[in-house]
């Protein structure tokens, strides 16, 4: 065994306290190790209990907060009361992660004039503050949001005074270089705990929403294209495994019908760096959704080559989107496991806050779901994620366990054959061609199950199950 990887397998036995290998193969296929993912906190600075439901909070836009209590309310971002229970049941659950994943928004729903650069600046680093207080000793690789800019959306392509003010407030996180080019465009690259042959490259892919007015007519905003693919490049020279954080995904809102974020110039040519690269990509951690889904990547064969896993938000808000009904979500955060020799992601499991239960009673954060039980699957790579979302296509009780999930518990309805459409077709098509062929292909498959009502109910019964 090479130095360094005996070196590895070391660390790894200390860490987990393995026994000593007998079959040193088997001990590196078993090595596990767990990181936290959070996202979308949503700080409502602005939330009090008055007996004004629409005076709960700013971000209701005046919808009334009908059942606001300690922990929030389903038409508000997130108290502070919210986001401390959220950390400290981080801490609670896994105090002592590998890493964290921090993916961004952090400031409320709220119109433009009533944040400016100093609150959105001040919002950022009181989130900040709380997660350092609470895992002081722990790695945080942290990106932007959307929401994590003033004027909201509009992050910018060149050097400016907020990458730098948030370049220093993330000082104790961030490599002397990943300062450097965080203050250029908001994204840098650094050895995944520094640890040789593991790295991260943390986007930032609000540079490609389609509502950025500074970067759409720029072919590579702060050439983060360009940066990337070099990275990227290097990392299979070097033998190195990579993982991926933004916050923005590419591909569509499963929410919304044909809802895409990037503008179709951009959303092409992030699906092209992961084609070209997927060898080397062993997993894209993203969010803004607020909802848990995930988005499969596919080379010209049809083979999965790699998964984007978006993790659900904190902040409860309904999202006021038109077209979306009942857009709210119950807080989430989620451990990852993952082999530390191989960088495979091995499952997660999602916990969760029963907002409305938290109202009335104690806060108790609890484990909604882990992914290898509920879908039967032996990991989360992308043969096993392409599994599972042909599971949720092909059958009702798969299905309705997703879209359990998707709103974390929140939105307990049916989901229809509009709704499957919707989600399956936003899973598998990243590509916005290829996601009008999935809605035209899958629209006519449930219209042929509805012409053969016998086969129908004869396949419901055999996937009953699951
Ligand atoms: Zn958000
Ligand atoms: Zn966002």
């Amino acid at each position: 065994m090479p130095a360094t990887a005996s070196l590895l397998l070391l660390t790894c036995l200390l860490k987990y306290g393995e026994v000593a290998p007998t079959d040193v193969n088997a001990q590196l296929r078993t090595c596990s190790g767990r990181f936290w993912h959070i996202t979308d906190l949503h700080w409502d600075w602005t939330y009090n209990l008055t007996n004004k439901p629409e005076r709960v909070c700013a971000s209701s836009g005046q919808q009334p907060a009908a059942n606001a209590g300690e922990f929030g309310d389903y038409v508000c971002d997130s108290p502070w009361h919210l986001i401390n229970s959220s950390v400290f049941a981080m801490r609670d659950i896994l105090p002592d992660p590998d890493f964290i994943v921090w993916t961004g928004d952090s400031t409320p729903h709220v119109p433009n004039q009533d944040l400016g650069e100093t609150e959105v600046l001040s919002i950022i680093s009181n989130l900040t503050d709380i997660i350092n207080q609470v895992f002081p000793s722990t790695k945080v690789y942290s990106t932007l949001g959307n929401h994590d800019f003033h004027p909201k959306n509009q992050l910018p392509a060149t050097q400016n005074h907020m990458y730098d003010q948030i370049a220093e407030m993330w000082r104790d996180w961030l490599e002397p270089e990943s300062q450097q080019t965080f203050k250029k465009g908001g994204y840098y690259s650094e050895k995944l705990l520094n640890r040789a042959g593991f790295r991260v490259l943390v986007l930032n892919t609000n540079l490609y929403y389609d509502q950025n007015n500074l970067t759409k007519n720029l072919d590579d905003p702060a050439s983060q294209f360009s940066w990337a693919d070099q990275i990227l490049t290097n990392a299979a020279n070097n033998k190195e495994k990579v993982y991926i954080i933004g916050h923005a995904p590419p591909g569509f809102f499963e929410k919304k019908r044909s809802k895409a974020w990037f503008t179709p110039k951009f959303n092409n040519k992030y699906l092209e760096l992961i084609q070209k690269h997927h060898s080397v990509i062993f997993g894209q951690f993203f969010s803004h959704h607020h909802t848990d889904s995930f988005r499969m990547f596919y080379n010209s064969q049809d083979s999965p080559i790699s998964t984007m896993f978006l993790s659900p938000g904190v902040s409860p808000w309904k999202t006021t989107l038109p077209g979306v009904v009942n857009g709210a979500n119950n807080p989430g955060i989620r451990v990852f496991e993952y082999d530390t020799q191989t960088l495979l992601v091995k499952d997660f499991v999602t916990y969760y806050l029963n907002l409305t239960r938290a109202n009335m009673a104690q806060a108790s954060w609890e484990k909604e779901y882990r992914l290898t039980e509920s879908f039967r699957v032996p990991d989360a790579s992308p043969a096993s994620m392409h599994q599972v979302l042909e599971r949720i296509a092909s059958s009702h009780c798969y299905l309705q366990k997703y879209y359990k999930f998707n709103s974390v518990s929140y939105d307990l309805t049916e989901c229809n054959s509009d709704c499957r459409i919707d989600h399956v077709c936003a899973a598998r098509a990243v590509d916005f061609h290829r996601y009008e062929h999935c809605l035209e292909e899958e629209g006519a498959a449930s219209v042929y199950g509805g012409l053969l009502p016998v086969v129908s109910v004869a396949l419901s019964l055999v996937l009953a199950s699951c």
